[in-house]
């Protein structure tokens, strides 16, 4: 499978998954129970993949995160904190640092 066509099925599933963690938490499920429904209901998909707290929001998701650099030195992002505040800050330095040179 290509590795745009595994995304793309990985970004689709992610909100569901996120959904059941956040049905099964409500319950009072632990980690283990929640990975363990993860893991019958969407196969394969927990491999490699953990619970952890978004250093931008907060928020408590299960999957793999993502680099919050430049906004965080450290931890672990959401995919909406992703696309919406680290993406579009590295785009506006690249941006920056282009005009500088620019006027060099
Ligand atoms: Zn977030």
């Amino acid at each position: 499978m290509a590795l745009a066509q595994a995304r793309a099925i990985y970004q689709q599933k992610l909100p569901l998954v996120n959904a059941l963690v956040f049905t099964l938490e409500q319950e009072g499920a632990d980690d283990e129970t929640i990975t363990n429904a993860i893991n019958e209901q969407f196969p394969g998909f927990a491999r490699g993949q953990t619970f952890y707290t978004c250093v931008l929001c907060d928020h408590r998701e299960f999957g793999f995160g993502n680099n919050p650099a430049p906004l965080r030195q450290q931890g672990r992002c959401c995919e909406e904190c992703n696309l919406e505040e680290v993406i579009p800050t590295r785009i506006s330095m690249v941006q920056a640092e282009a005009e500088l040179a620019a006027n060099e």
